[in-house]
């Protein structure tokens, strides 16, 4: 690690950072904990952000307080986490996520720990002023004092290949600096005197848009070989490089990407895609080889032309979603999985199909063998899975003009995504009448209640479906027969 670094402070006057661009919450928080004699400062992407004019996603805060004094502190704020380490303070339209400084971490777990905590381990929110310490909070506490009388240097607990697997101790606000991942993240904005602390050389970094891992990036790699998308995901988001030493370990290691699970890869490799640059993202993954241990089953596909074509399709159906993003229509995981895997997904249903399975057989058939090729790496909950199943069955319903069911299409979970899916094949082959366009209108006369609207016969009809003709067959078959 880079322990050997100058620490730099700058002051004030000398970044673009002030109080007015943070949320309001956040800075409630750190003038609290200031006010109690504790540090306070801003970290991560937060600072990273401001000092580039971006708007930041989140704003995290990190303290030398200890969960049990911040739950104190603090009555609106539950402790989370597998070990309870970390608290988030709610507010009415925002959390803000305070952290006690560390001297290393299982990434893997702090991962975790930030994404969705199950219930039983979130504590209630007080109703009223958090009382004194229970006993056992108080045991923990003094278990988090004996381990920091008792530190001496990161005890960093690794596995034989040098991943790491737990730590337990709270550290100083260097230690915490140099336990992050890149130099432009680990930048602390400090409430007390507005002024930005340095320990790694960050502020150079991000002048110079550079992603750089803090320390050895071969050792920083293995401990973490999320990281490595993680670079990605900045360079991409930020427009940055990723220097030189880092980029070439991500080479020497990207085959040990899968040494993390298969349910954090999923959320690493979506955050990564759904940012609003998708695109270049998946094109950097594959330049990097990331991509191919992540996917392989797709990826051997991808290498295989079709026809003599490259599968453009991805590429195309990724800038797609990344254009949905940039205008502000939000793009949902099984949509997201829908367009990029598409292509492959309704081969799969193709050779299903030839083996003699009906159309929505034949589609579940491909989705659960694709699930089953993807889970070793990367494993997309069965609920996403479901969905992905609904938006490509829906492809084939919504070819038929609804006739009476048509209100059960629209009221399907799926249907806004399907409709958002077609929207995308239009637009790889634009048709003479736009489907997608007839259905939306569809789907907002039902919205509207209007029972009665006349079905737009001559629309459905333009739009192209099967139905016309089958419907004719039908009429001459059963002549004033009774409704379908
Ligand atoms: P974003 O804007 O996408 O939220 P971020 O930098 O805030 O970017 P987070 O995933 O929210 O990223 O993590 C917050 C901070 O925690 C990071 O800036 C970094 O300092 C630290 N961090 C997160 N993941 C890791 C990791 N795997 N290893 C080391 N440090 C990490
Ligand atoms: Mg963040």
């Amino acid at each position: 690690m880079n322990t050997n670094m100058e620490k730099v402070i700058i002051p004030r006057g000398e970044h673009s950072i002030s109080r007015s661009l943070l949320s309001p919450n956040g800075v409630k928080v750190l003038y609290k904990l200031r006010e109690h004699g504790f540090i306070a400062y801003l970290v991560g992407g937060g600072v990273r952000d401001l000092l580039l004019g971006r708007e930041p996603k989140d704003f995290d805060v990190v303290t030398d307080a200890t969960p049990n004094q911040l739950k104190k502190l603090f009555r609106n704020c539950r402790l989370i986490g597998r070990r309870f380490r970390l608290a988030h303070i709610h507010f009415h339209d925002e959390i803000i996520e305070v952290a006690t400084f560390r001297s290393t971490v299982d990434a893997a777990e702090a991962a975790q720990e930030a994404e969705a905590v199950p219930e039983e381990m979130t504590e209630a929110l007080p109703e009223e002023p958090a009382e004194a310490p229970s006993e056992a909070e108080q045991l923990a506490d003094d278990r988090d004092r004996r381990r920091r009388r008792h530190h001496h240097g990161p005890p960093i607990l690794k596995s034989e290949d040098g991943m790491v697997l737990r730590d337990n101790v709270f550290g100083t606000p260097e230690e915490d600096a140099v336990r992050r991942d890149f130099t432009v993240n680990a930048l602390f904005y400090n409430i007390a005197d507005f002024s930005i602390i340095d320990h790694v050389g960050g502020m150079e970094d991000l002048r110079n848009g550079l992603i750089r891992t803090i320390g050895d990036p071969m050792v920083r790699f293995t401990e973490d070989p999320v990281r490595m998308i993680r670079a990605i995901r900045f360079a991409s988001m930020l427009g940055f490089n990723i220097e030189a030493r880092t980029e070439a370990a991500i080479e020497a290691l990207c085959g040990t990407i899968n040494k993390a699970t298969p349910p954090r890869l999923y959320e690493e490799v979506l955050k990564l895609l759904l940012m609003g640059a998708g695109e270049r993202t998946y094109q950097m993954m594959r330049h990097s080889g990331l991509f191919e241990p992540l996917f392989p089953h797709f990826d051997a596909w991808l290498s295989r032309e079709s026809d003599c074509y490259p599968h453009a399709r991805v590429g195309k159906a990724l800038e797609w979603a990344d254009d949905q993003i940039g205008q502000g229509i939000p793009v949902t995981p099984p949509l997201l999985i829908a367009l990029m895997f598409g292509e492959y997904l309704e081969e799969k249903v193709a050779q299903f199909r030839d083996e003699g399975l009906p159309p929505q057989q034949a589609t579940d058939a491909a989705v659960a063998a694709f699930a089953g090729e993807l889970a070793p790496t990367v494993s997309v909950p069965n609920r996403v899975l479901v969905a992905v199943r609904d938006i490509l069955n829906m492809q084939h319903r919504f070819q038929k003009t609804p006739g009476r069911n048509g209100r059960g299409v629209v009221a399907r979970l799926a249907f806004r995504d399907a409709l958002q899916y077609l929207r995308f094949m239009e637009q790889l082959t634009p048709p003479k009448r736009s489907l997608a366009d007839w259905w939306e209108r569809f789907a907002a006369q039902q919205a509207e209640g209007v029972e009665s609207a006349p079905l737009p016969k001559g629309e459905a009809a333009a739009a192209e479906g099967p139905k016309k003709k089958r419907r004719r067959k039908r009429r001459r078959r059963k002549p004033g027969g009774a409704p379908e």
